[in-house]
């Protein structure tokens, strides 16, 4: 019960989404840490050692794709799950995402309470037993 707040990295260039995403997380006992761009992304997952990675995949510098392969590619960040956030529900947006590691997939436009669902799918085990 007296578990410190997990922590989730938002990689989001667009600052509604960003307002949206975290005011939802935060709601529900998550902390949040953002990045708008990709490189800068690597760094936090570096540095913060978030518990989850929400990573839009249209971000600027380094896009989302070759950011989620760089952080699966080291051991340091490779454990991290990473939840893809992509413009299109596209098929083959669903087989890049997991041939570049990510652990889990959301389409664009999603509803604020699927990001959460999706969140807890890999987050909300400690929160459920709790309840
Ligand atoms: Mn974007």
């Amino acid at each position: 019960m007296s578990d410190a707040a997990k922590t989730v990295l938002l990689v989001e260039d667009n600052e509604d989404n960003r307002t949206v995403y975290r005011t939802i997380l935060e709601h529900f006992g998550y902390e949040v840490v953002e990045a708008r761009n990709g490189e800068d992304g690597i760094r936090m997952a570096r540095e913060e050692h978030p518990d989850l990675i929400l990573m839009d995949i249209s971000i600027p510098v380094i896009d989302g794709w070759e950011a989620t392969k760089i952080l699966k590619a080291d051991e340091n960040t490779r454990h991290i799950p990473i939840i893809a956030l992509t413009a299109h529900a596209l098929a083959t947006d669903r087989a890049k995402a997991e041939e570049v590691g990510c652990d889990g997939y959301l389409a664009k436009p999603c509803e604020p309470r699927r990001v959460v669902a999706e969140v807890e799918r890999f987050l909300g085990a400690d929160k459920a037993q709790e309840a």
